[in-house]
């Protein structure tokens, strides 16, 4: 699967090795008994046919009727902008690549299968390796700043309760308490175990609303699987304690919702689904700002904080080569777009061919023939994002301009935190996100500060 995939054709210097997997990888789900084709045909035609029987258009159109961006104009209007602004860097930046692949690692033509391993030795040799900074992160650091960031920027407090039932020894529990009251409660699973499912994520163990006769109060818990070690202190990366920051945005999204009398406004099950993502992306930006970082890390043996030094360039690795990895993300985004707002495709060379025009929109690397990442498009076939892979950019785009009107510096203004919070974070779904955020930011989101994040300055 990918997490054996991924840092295998980053990091095999082997480069037969890594053709061969890149081979079996991106065209996986693509022949014989396992080819998903017939099956991607029957969902999309089926999907149109839903959609019609219900006088929409096409899918699109169905499923963003509930949503934030809630048309298929509006969509393709947001794609297009942020296309337009990102492909000229996402050029360069691969001229870059291969300037540097040619003359460091003797790739005189960058194969796509060389792609991921060219842009790990390019980071490596221009910035940090994550993994080299571990010392800096033991878990009980990035779990108490994470917490600290959170206390500062909302004036709250988590106290320990250690008492509470728990389903496992390791489990925290934590009382979020706000001058004196208690808003509800933070479980915290952490640490790998077997049996456990990999990934971090957030969930509702209750949602905060008002009975007729009583008031219950939220529980979130955010389970991860991030690494362990006996006998002494984990050692996790920079990237765990950003993951962490944005489970704890979701959380507390859930645990500052204004209580309302109707429960299903109350808690996240109101907020549109392309906007779910907001607080979390929100919160994870404290990872990547010096004043953040410091509160987060702290060297396991000598207790010294990360060195300025060491700081400016993990934020800069951060945007490293961002447009490139942008332009991918918008060339998946496009798929998904094009293949639920046009017919459905009669057979196979119908579908590759969408596939081919859609990627083209965004697309700057060359693909490999043998490409077929439509087979194998788990979140648009079997994983919820249909018509909705949009959904991260969107986001993440109101995220990065709420985050830049929050901390236009290094450091967050607690003020327009609270502000941030009484307009996002309180409403839960009882109010438009679009007014939401207007009414926060003064005006509409814009992309300038989602471009800068990922490097891009314009
Ligand atoms: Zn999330």
């Amino acid at each position: 699967d990918e997490a054996l995939v991924g840092p295998a054709l980053s990091h095999a210097e082997n480069r037969a090795l890594r053709r061969r997997l890149h081979r079996a990888w991106a065209a996986r789900a693509s022949r014989g008994r396992f080819d998903t084709t017939p099956l991607i045909l029957q969902i999309l035609a089926l999907r149109e046919e839903a959609a019609r029987l219900l006088g929409f258009p096409h899918y699109a159109e169905m499923a963003l009727g509930l949503r934030m961006c809630s048309s298929a104009a509006r969509l393709e209007a947001f794609l297009e902008e942020l296309t337009r602004a990102v492909r000229p860097h996402a050029e360069e930046e691969y001229a870059r690549l291969q300037a540097f692949a040619a003359k460091e690692l003797g790739l005189r033509r960058l194969a796509p299968h060389d792609l991921a391993f060219a842009m790990e030795r390019m980071r490596r040799a221009r910035f940090v390796d994550e993994e080299a900074l571990r010392p800096w992160f033991p878990a009980d650091q990035v779990v108490a700043g994470a917490l600290a960031i959170a206390e500062r920027m909302f004036g709250l407090r988590f106290v320990e309760e250690p008492e509470a039932p728990r389903w496992h020894p390791e489990v925290r529990c934590l009382r979020v308490e706000e001058r004196g009251r208690t808003r509800g409660w933070l479980y915290l699973d952490l640490f790998m175990r077997t049996g456990k499912r990999g990934g971090a994520w957030m969930d509702e163990g209750a949602i905060g609303w008002r009975h007729p006769q009583r008031t219950t109060l939220p529980v979130a818990y955010i389970v991860a699987s991030f690494a362990r070690a006996e006998g002494q202190e984990p050692l996790w990366t920079p990237s765990d304690a950003e993951t962490l920051l944005h489970e704890l945005g979701h959380a507390l999204h859930l645990v500052l919702c204004e209580r309302t009398r109707v429960r299903s406004l109350s808690g996240l099950g109101g907020v549109p689904w392309d906007a779910v993502e907001l607080p979390s992306q929100w919160l994870e930006q404290a990872a990547s700002t010096p004043w953040g970082l410091r509160l987060l890390s702290r060297h396991w043996r000598t207790g010294e904080p990360l060195s300025r030094a060491q700081i400016a360039r993990l934020i800069a690795s951060r945007r490293f080569l961002g447009a490139l990895r942008l332009a991918r993300q918008l060339e998946y985004a496009w798929m998904d777009f094009a293949l639920h707002t046009q017919p459905a495709p009669a057979d196979a060379v119908e579908l590759r061919r969408r596939v081919r025009q859609a990627r083209d929109r965004a697309a700057v690397v060359p693909r490999a023939g043998y490409d077929r990442t439509e087979n194998s498009f788990t979140h648009i076939f079997a994983g919820g994002y249909a018509a909705g892979y949009y959904s991260y950019l969107w986001a993440e785009t109101m995220a990065a301009d709420a985050w830049h009107a929050t901390a236009p510096d290094a450091r967050p203004r607690i003020r327009r935190a609270r502000a941030f919070r009484r307009e996002i974070l309180a409403i839960g779904g009882t109010r438009p996100m679009d007014e939401a955020i207007r009414r926060f930011l003064g005006r509409p989101p814009e992309m300038q500060a989602l471009l800068r994040r990922w490097g891009i300055e314009a």
